[in-house]
């Protein structure tokens, strides 16, 4: 079978690792191109340790931390939108930010698209209209002939899963980092329909994470809880497709792009 790419589109560096990192690994590591459209270089993001970047090179370094952790995943190119971060709902015109991640559909003619729900996983901004995008996009490039056949997924990390950190954490007596966000992160689990098996990969996604230094604070539950119990937690992602539409009769797949593994 010819190479298969899967692409994922995504608004910072470090949610390829968070919210989809053990697929682009799973398939990456089953011979698929995998590829990144990544609209900011997280410049406006938080910087935990001061020793590591400033205001002012904070792009910088979260660029090679991206490109550390894609190199992890084994993510082969790396599509840079080069928007400012935090300003894609209103600083940048819809047009044509479909129209940016339009062409690289068009190159890249991927079997499977992977981007945010349109709840953006917290409501975040960025990652809404990078779900916006993405998906007018697809819906663009499905029209002119350019993706037969392709499938879109959005990640759907459900909230049972953040209650599971949760309760990790406050098992161990560790700083519960998600406790207070319980009612805002994820989605409902109902709508977590897809439970993909990254087990084989937890540990390459859980090292991606880890790359994103400036965006992890030392009391994060993936840098304070057992190796164990993190690995144990990176073992599943979940996805909702939204095309081609699922009949009601139709079983959750198993894997997002089918004949790869
Ligand atoms: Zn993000």
């Amino acid at each position: 079978m010819a190479e298969r790419t899967l692409l994922a589109v995504v608004a910072h560096p470090g949610d390829e690792s968070c919210h989809c990192g053990g697929v682009l690994a799973r398939y990456a590591a089953a011979g698929a191109r995998v590829v990144l459209v990544c609209a900011t270089r997280g410049q406006a993001g938080a910087i935990t340790d001061p020793a590591l970047a400033t205001p002012a090179t904070l792009g910088e370094v979260r660029t090679a931390e991206l490109e550390a952790a894609a190199a992890t995943l084994g993510i082969a190119a790396i599509h840079w939108l080069d928007y400012q971060d935090g300003t894609l709902a209103e600083a940048v015109p819809f047009p044509e930010g479909v129209r940016r991640v339009a062409e690289i559909l068009a190159t890249e003619r991927p079997a499977t698209v992977v981007t945010f729900g349109p709840e953006g996983v917290y409501g975040h901004y960025d990652h809404v209209m990078v779900h916006r995008w993405a998906k007018q996009a697809f819906a663009d490039a499905h029209a002119a002939g350019l993706l037969d056949g392709a499938r879109l997924y959005y990640c759907a990390p459900p909230r049972g899963w953040y209650r599971a950190i949760s309760a990790r954490c406050r098992a161990h007596g560790l700083p519960d980092r998600y406790g207070p966000w319980l009612d805002w992160m994820g989605v409902p689990d109902v709508l977590a329909e897809i439970r993909l098996d990254v087990a084989a990969h937890a540990a390459a996604r859980l090292q991606a994470i880890r790359a994103h230094r400036t965006q992890l604070p030392t009391t994060h539950p993936f840098l304070t809880l057992p190796e164990r119990d993190v690995l144990e937690l990176l073992d599943s992602e979940w996805y909702t497709r939204y095309w081609p539409p699922r009949s009601e009769t139709e079983p959750p797949e198993t894997t997002l792009l089918p004949g790869a593994d």
